[in-house]
């Protein structure tokens, strides 16, 4: 009898209410009457609402407070100074009568009139009162406004296009008052909303011809799903006794409907929002899921995508896979409708979606339980909402046989956690770094934490947490705590630590197989024991396995662990974590030690695939190292045709890259000479970069050797991103680079390239490249310095005492790509750059007039040494650098140079897919001064030496599979000095103006 009479006067959840979570949980109790009459030319809804308000709470309240979001999508919110703040423009500069807003034009509160302040002035999205009396556990309270709203032209889960419009907190609307108090809180671009479980009933005053999908049934009035209907003759069921039983139907507030309008009434209870749309071209379509009505709203061109059943078909398909999980949906009907604005955004029975796609309503959908029924705070926890429905939807997936979406976001989030982007999921949404930050941890990294809590549980204990958690907490607000207490009684575990790490924190996770022991017991079964070293800050219980099967799991808790199993057979090479499911970020150290080739001094722990190397593919692998092998072959002048295996590897595209060439020069063109000396027969180039032992966020590093076609040397880099955002507008990086290259065989250089000379030098340096829109900004300055020394002998140039000189070599460029007239995109780069010594330089570090330096091409085969082939003779190749003057010979250079290059292009083709993706028409035109070191002035003795070229070109861009390149065709037909042209066939014929040609495999600049 008690209970009855609690579940009377408390409702679901009331204190104490039985199927209650616990004792102490109690959420308020709040009653709308609406009556709202829409102008469509204005788009303004002009609107009285009543608010009963029952203070079930065992708190005193002092204040009231409504939300007012609307006030979000205008000038001067915070959500739009938040805009403002990360680069995005959408409100903030909007103009009346665009903008939305939600404006209070009376008010009175316990029957006292009263306008309402704004604590978070100038931002208008809460409003709030001091009650005139406080208002006691248990009592109640009535609020009267009249307000009106508008909606955005630009929609965002909101909005207006011509007749069409999608109302989303669109009324004041009370804010929940909980555990931790009143909830203002504005409304910010990341995190959405929070709100009361309460009963609407709302009157709508609009145009006779509109079609309505809203929260709830209509009790009275036409909705005009009739008219709409695309089933001809099949009855639409209007569920408009469906509250009636229970007594819970309202007393309407009355509504005259005038000429060319219609009046209808829409009743919900235990939904916390109310959302509608309006649009007299909807089409409409039914279907039901067990009790639930399914109603479908799309536009007229939506037959295909939408109609015929499909959209009302995924929609039952997607509320019989979430009965499944969860359990029966609460409420008479769920609508789905062809909103404005694209993707989609959830509200109790009402889902607004842009498109018919199976995934996005089985997200959109999934909403209606882990937002809808089991009501989160989604600002404070958007991980219960986003996290939850990311979660089921690719569980959706992979039960009805597609592969599991697990991998693709386990890899996506081991980069923003190696990177140290991520940031923890428990965060308030509006405190994140960012928009981006905030998304990816609340949707995929916030799935992410859920596949953690399945692998750890099992899949049959994580649907009985689904289903004990949705009985226990439908119609009430959860939190991490509701859904971990829920989590730990049905698994039987404690899961704070998993919680902990996963919501709380962003460890890294990383396990080493240190050892295996087997033992033939007298009964013919293997006893194995595995010791696991845990090297991260976080931890998982780790599988152990072969190939084929998995036989245990480890804690993963202490730093070192020893397991013991026994099976009938004996086990294959052990690994840990064979499934990559407990996130251990280096799967290199994962294997059983084994000797491989080089097995006498090297256990490897890691898997490695070698295959033959496709070029055009960036292959890697989650599990170990992805290897390729390709032969290649070029050509010089000195070393003859060159033959040469190249071996690549890596670890995800990120780490143990490794680069090795291994060449034979087989002998010299029969006209070139005798060819080089044995020694130099024989070329080696290796590098490798970023190594797993030493995982360095934000952070490229590499070592290279060589010993190939007469030069040695030895390089390091260092790049370090200082970005502040992932995918920010700028992208800025400073670092160093150290270089030694000496020469040791004089036959294999262009000697009007390289003197027989040495250089040791640093690099620091720093870039950054920003983009905003169509337009990108670079700009690249470095210093290098060293010393440059001559090697003894007839090679020796010094015309003073030192073979040994000290250098320095700044080098500096900014430059600007933009669109112009004619769709016409126009670059210009400004460069300078100096080598400052006693001594001239030697060749190979002059600062170049027409292209790159001889160091910067080295690693080119195809440039490298003398005849190659893409510098023979008849064969004009611009390699892109210094000061760019292209025209030019290139192997003319000074001691300085500062030079403009400018281009205008003009795309003529263009596609998305395939081998060729761009054609583009060129002109252009270089002007320099250099230093007469580079070539003489004219006339003789001056100190500078002035020059231009210009002419047009052909810029292609092709693409296969990874790799993508840009080809230039250029005709520099104008060039001052013509005598030094790139393409000069014979001075006396040739002219200022003349037809010459050049070609390259990149971008001038
Ligand atoms: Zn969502």
């Amino acid at each position: 009898m008690l209970s009855i009479l609690l579940v009377l006067i408390g409702g679901p959840g009331g204190p104490g209410g039985p199927g209650g979570p616990d004792s102490t949980y109690w959420q308020q109790r709040v009653a709308y009457e609406i009556t709202a009459s829409l102008d469509e030319p204005s788009g303004v809804l002009t609107g009285r609402v009543r608010i009963r308000y029952v203070n079930q709470s065992p708190d005193t309240l002092r204040d009231f407070y409504v939300h007012q979001y609307l006030n979000a999508f205008r000038p001067g919110s915070r959500w739009a100074a938040v805009d403002s703040a990360e680069g995005r423009v959408r409100f903030q500069r909007m103009q009346d009568p665009d903008y939305a807003f939600e404006r209070i034009t009376a008010a009175s509160v316990m029957g006292v009139a009263a306008k309402p302040d704004y604590p978070y002035a100038p931002d208008s999205t809460i409003a709030h009162w001091r009650l005139p009396r406080p208002l006691a556990p248990g009592d109640s309270l009535v609020a009267e406004l009249d307000w009106q709203a508008r909606p955005s032209t630009l929609p965002r889960r909101q909005g207006r296009q011509g007749r069409r419009f999608d109302f989303a907190q669109w009324y004041p609307k009370v804010v929940v008052y909980d555990k931790y108090g009143w909830q203002d809180h504005p409304l910010y671009p990341a995190g959405e909303f929070y709100g009361e479980f309460a009963s609407y009933d709302v009157t709508l005053d609009l145009a006779a011809d509109q079609v309505i999908g809203a929260t709830g049934v209509p009790v009275e009035g036409d909705p005009g799903w009739e008219r709409a209907s695309a089933q001809s003759g099949s009855r639409i069921d209007y569920q408009r006794d469906y509250y009636r039983p229970s007594g819970r139907q309202a007393v309407r507030p009355s509504c005259t409907a005038g000429a060319g309008r219609k009046c209808v009434t829409f009743f919900a209870d235990s939904v916390h929002h109310f959302a509608f749309s309006l649009n007299p071209d909807y089409r409409y379509e039914q279907g039901r899921y067990k009790d639930v009505v399914v109603r479908v709203l799309y536009q007229p061109g939506d037959s295909a995508t939408w109609g015929k059943g499909v959209a009302v078909q995924r929609t039952e398909v997607a509320l019989a896979w979430l009965d499944a999980l969860f359990g029966k949906f609460a409420w008479p009907q769920i609508t789905n409708l062809h909103r404005i604005e694209g993707g989609g955004t959830e509200f109790p029975m009402v889902i607004m979606d842009g498109s018919a796609s199976l995934g996005l309503i089985v997200h959109e959908l999934g909403h209606n339980y882990t937002m809808g029924i089991l009501a989160n705070n989604e600002w404070r926890e958007g991980w219960i909402d986003e996290g939850f429905t990311s979660f089921q939807t690719d569980w959706f997936f992979e039960a009805n046989g597609n592969p599991p979406g697990y991998p693709g976001v386990e890899e996506d989030i081991l980069f923003w956690d190696l990177d140290r982007w991520s940031e923890p999921v428990s965060l308030i949404s509006d405190r994140y770094r960012d928009f981006n930050t905030y998304n990816t941890m609340i949707y995929s990294k916030g799935q992410l934490f859920l596949e953690q809590l399945r692998y750890v549980v099992g899949d049959d204990v994580m649907h009985q947490i689904l289903r004990t958690y949705y009985a226990r907490w439908r119609l009430k607000h959860v939190d991490e705590t509701a859904f971990r207490e829920v989590a730990e009684e049905v698994s039987n575990m404690d899961l704070q630590w998993l919680f902990a790490q996963w919501l709380h924190g962003t460890p890294l996770i990383d396990y080493r197989l240190q050892k295996v022991e087997r033992n033939r017991l007298a009964d013919g079964r293997w006893q194995t024991a595995v010791t696991i070293d845990r090297l991260g800050d976080g931890f998982m219980p780790i599988e152990i396995g072969d190939k084929d099967s998995i036989y245990t799991r480890a804690s993963g808790q202490p730093e070192r662990e020893r397991v013991e199993f026994v099976t009938t057979q004996k086990p294959g090479r052990l690994v840990l974590d064979p499934r990559i499911r407990a996130h251990d970020w280096n799967a290199l150290n994962n294997h059983e030690p084994r000797g491989g080739f080089f097995g006498f001094w090297h256990k490897s722990r890691s898997k490695t695939v070698t295959r033959f190397d496709n070029p055009t593919r960036n292959e890697s692998r989650r599990d170990g190292l992805a290897s390729g092998l390709l032969p290649l072959a070029w050509f010089n002048d000195y070393g003859g045709v060159t033959l040469a295996l190249r071996g690549r590897s890596n670890y995800l595209n990120r780490f143990n890259k490794g680069l090795t060439l291994l060449s034979y020069a087989a002998g010299p063109d029969p006209t070139g000479g005798p060819g080089p000396d044995s020694k130099y027969r024989i070329g080696v180039y290796a590098r490798y970069g970023n190594p797993s032992s030493k995982p360095l966020p934000r952070t490229e590093t590499s070592v290279a050797g060589w010993w190939v076609e007469g030069r040695s040397g030895i390089a390091l880099t260092a790049d370090r991103s200082l970005n502040e955002h992932l995918g920010g507008t700028a992208d800025r990086h400073a670092g160093m680079n150290a270089i030694w290259m000496a020469v040791g065989d004089l036959g294999y250089v262009d000697r009007d390239l390289w003197d027989n000379a040495g250089s040791v030098e640093v690099e620091p340096w720093a870039s950054v490249v920003k983009r905003s829109g169509p337009r990108t900004w670079r700009g690249r300055f470095g210093l290098r310095a060293g010393l440059v020394y001559r090697n003894p002998g007839a090679g020796i140039q010094s015309n003073n005492r030192y073979d040994v000189e000290l250098f320095a070599r700044p080098t500096g460029e900014v430059s600007v790509r933009l669109p112009f007239i004619w769709k016409t995109t126009f670059g210009a780069r400004l460069f300078a750059g100096g080598y400052i010594a006693q001594n001239a330089p030697p060749l190979q570090r002059r600062v170049m007039v027409a292209g790159a330096d001889p160091y910067e091409t080295f690693t080119n085969p195809l440039l490298r040494s003398e005849g190659a082939l893409f510098v023979r003779p008849d064969f004009h190749y611009h390699a892109p650098g210094d000061a760019n003057l292209r025209g030019f010979r290139p192997d003319l250079g000074g001691r300085w140079a500062v030079a403009l290059n400018m281009e205008g292009t003009k795309s003529v083709y263009r596609r998305r897919t395939g081998f060729l993706r761009d054609v583009a028409l060129e002109a252009f035109a270089d002007a320099g001064v250099v230093d007469s070191l580079a070539l003489p002035s004219a006339p003789g003795g001056k100190s500078y030496t002035t020059l231009y070229d210009g002419g047009l070109g052909i810029i292609t861009r092709h693409r296969i599979n990874d790799l993508a390149w840009t080809m230039r065709f250029e005709m520099p037909l104008v060039v001052n000095r013509w005598d030094y042209a790139a393409d000069v066939a014979s001075p006396a014929t040739d002219g200022r103006l003349h037809f010459r040609w050049q070609v390259s495999l990149e971008p001038s600049f």
